[in-house]
C-alpha cells in the first residue's frame, strides 16, 4: 500500500506518537508512507510537500508535542477544485489511502474526499490531467480518522489524542493558582479551551475541586449571576480561603447569551467586594511534551490505522474504546458532532450532553454532586461508613477519600475516618470525618489518613471487631493495594465469629503496581507511569552527544505493567517483564541488537526492566553485562528510579478516576447496606466501563504465587512496543 498521512487543524499533543506508529507500522508491514506537510495544504500543492517517510524520519518524536508535519487550516480544500487538485497530487504519489490525524472539520474534508474520490477521478481523466490507466488502478479511496483535537469534541470514542495532555495542562496550572489564591483570599476566574464542548472545564473542575464550572453543556438558567454570587460567598463563610471558576471559552447561559471571563470579574467585584484574578490558559493548554496516556493511546491507534486500511470500505474513525483501538463509520461520528452543535445551539442540552454519551452524563452528575459548598439533604436512614487505606501510597489517595467523604455526608451520612490503615483499625484509631476535612484534599499525593502494609492476623482480629462495634460502623470503603482486597475477604471469613464483621465492604483499588483484579487500572499507576516517562525523557536528553545504552529499572512488584507502558511511552528498544522473567539467551540477543544498532548510527538505546523480572539478572548486572560486551560499540549507565514512582501530586486521570470508582463504591455501599447485605465487593473500571468483582472469587482472578491478576489486558501491547522501536 502507498498511505499518505497529514494532521489538520488545531495540533494537539501525541499527533507525532500517532504518524510515528502509522510509519513504522506501515513499514513493518512492507507498505511506504507519505508524509504529508501543513494539512490539506500540503495535498494542494503536492510537491516538496509530500515526502517519503523512513523509519529513521520519526526517530525521537515521541515526546515532542505539536506535530512534525505541521498542520494549517486551507480554505481551498473546502471547495471542489482544491479537492480536484488534491486527488492529482496524490494519484502523482500513487496514493489511495489516507491517514487523517485531526479535529471534526479535518475529518469531515476526508470524508468529502472519500465520497468524491469517483467523480474527482473522472474529472481528472477527462481533462487530461491523469490517464485512464492509473485512474483505475486507484478506484476507491481508503480513509482512516484518527481523533486529534485537545477539546475531546468527537462523539463515539473514549478521549481524544491531546485532550490528556492539556487537562495535565490546566490541573497544573490551577493547583498552582489554588495556592496563591489560598494565600490572598481571592476568587480567580480561569478560562480553559473548548468552545463547542466542555470536556476540559468539567474534568478539571472534577480533578481540581474548583468551586464553579461553567460549560456549554451545564448553562446556568436566569438569575444565574445572584446563585454564583450566593454560591461563592456561602464558599467563603463556610471557611474556603480560595474560591475557583473554571469557564469554558464556550460558556454561555440558557439564552444562549456568552458568559465572559470578564462579564464574571465584574460581577464578583461589585457584588461581594472581593478581589479577582483572570487567567486565560490559552496554547499552554496544546503546548508541551504528550502525557504517557496520549503517546501511548497515539501509538495504538496508529498501529490501528494501518491495519484499518488493508481494506478499503468506508472512512473509519479510530479511537479507544475501553483500551482497544475501536473503528467506527466516520460518517456517523460527524453526524453526531453536527447532532449536538445544533441540540445546543437550540438550547437542547440534555439532549447534547445524552449525544455526548454515558461518560460526560455520569460526570456531570458527579460533578453536580460534589461541586456543593455545604452538605446537602438529611438522610431518612443515615449510615455510618468508614472509610481506611491499606497497603503502600498512591497517588490520588486523598483525593479518593475526599470524594467518598463529600458523597456520602452530602447525601446525610456520617463518614469515620480509619487513620494509618490496618494498625488504626487494630487500635482503634478513627474519628470523624466532616465536610470540612477533606477540603484541599485534591491535588496532594501522599495518604493524609495514613497507610502501610499491615494486614490483618488472627491476633487483631478481637480488637477489629470491638473497634466495628464500639463506632458502629455499618459500612466499611477500603482504599489501597493487594491489602484492602485481602481484609476484604478477612470480614467475609470472620462474620461467623465476630458478628460486627458482618458488613459490607468494598476496595476501590489504588496502587501504582496496577496489579489489582477487577480493574483495568488503579489508582496512582498513571501518576507513577508519568513520573518514570519524564524522568526517562531526560535521561535520553542527557546521552544525545555519546553512545550511550540505559537500562533502567521501575516498579511493579511481579507485574510488569509501568515497564511495559513505560517502554511503550518512551520509545525504549527492550522490556524485561516479571511476567515473562529473562534469559541469558534473550539478554545476548538483545547486546547484539544494541551493538547493530549504535553500528548503524543509533546514539542512545534504552532498557527497561521491572524490578522483579528475574531476581538473578539483576539491572546492575544487565547493566554490567552490556557494558562488558558492547564497550567497543557503545557504553552503558543504569538507573534505578526508586520511590519517586510513588510520590507526586495525582495527575487528572488518576484524580477522575478516583472521583468515579468513589461515586460507584459509595451508592454500591448505601445499596448494600439497605439490603442488609454484608457482600465484599471490589469496584474496578473494565473496558469504559465500572463494575464490581466478588471478592469471594478473588482465588480465581489472581495468580496466587505471584499476586497478579491471571489476565492482564495491557501484555499484548508488549508486540506492539517492540515492533514500533527496532526495525527487523
Ligand atoms: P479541526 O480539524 O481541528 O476541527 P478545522 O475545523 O479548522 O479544524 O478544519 C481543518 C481543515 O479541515 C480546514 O482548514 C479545511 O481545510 C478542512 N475542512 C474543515 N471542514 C471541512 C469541510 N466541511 N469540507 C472540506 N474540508 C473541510
Amino acid at each position: 500500500m502507498q498511505i499518505g498521512v497529514l494532521t489538520s487543524g488545531g495540533d494537539s499533543p501525541g499527533m507525532n506518537a500517532a504518524l510515528r506508529a502509522v510509519v513504522r507500522s506501515a513499514i513493518h508491514k512492507g507498505h511506504q508512507v507519505f508524509g504529508i506537510r501543513r494539512g490539506y495544504v500540503g495535498l494542494i500543492e503536492g510537491g516538496d510537500l509530500m515526502v517519503a517517510l523512513q523509519w529513521s524520519d520519526v526517530a525521537g518524536i515521541l515526546q515532542k508535542g505539536g506535530t512534525i508535519l505541521g498542520s494549517a487550516r486551507c480554505q481551498e480544500f473546502r471547495q471542489r477544485p482544491g479537492r480536484l487538485k488534491a486527488a492529482a497530487n496524490m494519484l502523482a504519489c500513487n496514493l489511495d489511502r489516507l491517514v487523517v490525524i485531526g479535529g471534526d472539520g479535518s475529518l469531515s474534508g476526508a470524508q468529502l474526499l472519500h465520497e468524491e474520490w469517483g467523480g474527482l477521478l473522472a474529472e481528472l481523466v477527462e481533462s487530461g490531467q491523469v490517464t485512464a490507466e492509473l485512474a483505475a488502478r486507484h478506484p476507491k479511496l481508503g480513509v482512516v480518522g484518527l481523533p486529534g483535537s485537545i477539546d475531546n469534541d468527537l462523539p463515539g470514542i473514549d478521549v481524544s489524542i491531546g485532550s490528556d495532555t492539556a487537562l495535565h495542562r490546566i490541573v497544573e496550572a490551577v493547583d498552582r493558582i489554588f495556592s496563591t489564591a489560598d494565600s490572598h483570599q481571592r476568587i480567580f476566574i480561569v478560562e480553559v479551551m473548548g468552545r463547542r464542548c466542555g470536556y476540559l472545564a468539567l474534568m478539571s473542575s472534577l480533578a481540581t475541586g474548583a468551586e464553579v464550572a461553567i460549560l456549554p453543556e451545564s448553562p446556568p438558567g436566569p438569575g444565574w449571576e445572584n446563585e454564583l454570587c450566593e454560591k461563592l460567598a456561602c464558599a467563603r463563610s463556610s471557611g474556603r480561603k480560595a474560591s475557583i471558576v473554571l469557564l469554558a471559552e464556550g460558556a454561555r447561559d440558557t439564552q444562549q447569551n456568552p458568559i465572559t471571563v470578564s462579564q464574571v470579574k465584574s460581577l464578583l467585584e461589585e457584588r461581594l467586594h472581593e478581589e479577582v484574578r483572570v487567567t486565560i490558559l490559552g496554547h499552554v493548554q496544546r503546548g508541551g511534551a504528550p502525557t504517557a496516556f496520549d503517546r501511548n493511546q497515539s501509538t495504538i491507534l496508529g498501529a490501528a490505522a494501518v491495519d484499518a486500511l488493508e481494506q478499503v470500505g468506508d472512512p473509519v474513525l479510530i479511537g479507544l474504546h475501553g483500551n482497544r483501538a475501536v473503528p467506527r463509520p466516520l460518517k456517523d461520528c460527524l453526524n453526531r458532532s453536527l447532532a449536538i452543535d445544533q441540540a445546543l445551539a437550540q438550547g437542547h442540552e440534555e439532549q447534547a450532553v445524552e449525544l455526548r454519551g454515558p461518560h460526560f452524563v455520569k460526570a456531570l452528575q458527579i460533578r453536580r454532586n460534589l461541586g456543593r459548598i455545604l452538605p446537602g439533604q438529611s438522610s431518612d436512614k443515615p449510615y455510618r461508613i468508614a472509610v481506611m487505606h491499606a497497603g503502600a501510597p498512591a497517588p490520588g489517595l486523598n483525593m479518593a477519600v475526599r470524594a467518598c467523604v463529600r458523597l456520602l455526608v452530602g447525601q446525610g451520612h456520617t463518614v469515620l475516618g480509619i487513620r494509618r490503615g490496618m494498625k488504626g483499625l487494630v487500635e482503634g484509631d478513627i474519628s470523624e470525618l466532616k465536610w470540612m476535612d477533606v477540603s484541599g484534599w485534591s491535588s496532594p499525593g501522599g495518604a493524609h489518613l495514613g497507610t502501610n502494609r499491615k494486614v490483618l492476623t488472627g491476633h487483631d482480629l478481637y480488637a477489629v471487631a470491638r473497634h466495628l462495634e464500639h463506632f458502629q460502623i455499618q459500612g466499611l470503603i477500603i482504599i489501597g493495594g493487594m491489602a484492602a482486597y485481602e481484609t476484604a475477604e478477612t470480614f467475609r471469613q470472620q462474620e461467623a465469629h465476630y458478628p460486627s464483621f458482618s458488613i459490607p465492604v468494598i476496595c476501590i483499588p489504588a496502587t501504582i503496581d496496577n496489579n489489582l483484579p477487577g480493574s483495568d487500572f488503579a489508582i496512582g499507576a498513571d501518576t507513577a507511569l508519568n513520573s518514570i516517562v519524564s524522568v526517562v525523557d531526560r535521561i535520553k536528553q542527557s546521552a544525545v552527544a555519546s553512545r550511550r545504552c540505559f537500562v533502567v529499572e521501575v516498579m511493579g512488584r511481579q507485574c510488569g505493567y509501568l515497564a511495559l507502558t513505560s517502554a511503550l511511552a518512551t520509545g525504549a528498544e527492550r522490556v524485561y517483564l516479571p511476567e515473562e522473567g529473562i534469559e541469558i539467551e534473550r539478554l545476548l540477543k538483545d547486546l547484539r541488537g544494541f551493538a547493530s544498532g549504535f553500528q548503524a548510527g543509533r546514539r542512545v538505546g534504552l532498557a527497561i526492566r521491572n524490578e522483579c523480572a528475574n531476581p538473578l539478572y539483576t539491572t546492575n548486572f544487565i547493566a554490567s553485562l552490556f557494558e562488558e560486551e558492547g564497550k567497543d560499540e557503545f557504553d552503558v549507565r543504569q538507573a534505578i528510579l526508586g520511590h519517586l514512582q510513588q510520590g507526586g501530586d495525582p495527575t487528572p486521570f488518576d484524580r477522575t478516576l478516583a472521583v468515579r470508582l468513589a461515586a460507584e463504591a459509595c451508592q454500591k455501599l448505601l445499596e448494600l447496606c439497605a439490603e442488609e447485605q454484608p457482600q465484599s465487593l471490589g469496584v474496578g473500571l473494565q473496558g469504559t466501563w465500572t463494575s464490581f468483582t466478588d471478592l469471594s472469587e478473588l482465588g480465581h482472578l489472581l495468580d496466587p504465587s505471584r499476586g497478579r491478576p491471571k489476565k492482564q489486558w495491557w501484555l499484548p501491547l508488549r508486540e506492539l512496543m517492540e515492533r514500533l522501536a527496532h526495525q527487523e
